[in-house]
């Protein structure tokens, strides 16, 4: 599973994430509730940096 390296929104902080192979990020959020995206492949991951801020990433494969 490639490693890839976000920000997180809020802080800049880098927080390493696992994604499925082939998987394109398309958006980090610092929304709370981002709305849901089952459409077009879209998958959606909840991540914490290391300042305890939650945020979500939105995959495709
Ligand atoms: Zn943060």
């Amino acid at each position: 599973m490639p490693i890839t390296e976000l920000q997180c929104p809020r802080c800049g902080t880098e927080v390493k994430m696992g994604l499925p192979m082939g998987a394109t990020v398309k958006s980090v959020t610092a929304a709370e509730e981002p709305e849901p995206s089952d459409d077009d492949g879209k998958k959606l991951r909840a991540l914490r940096c290391r300042n305890d801020h939650e945020f979500a990433v939105v995959f495709e494969l």
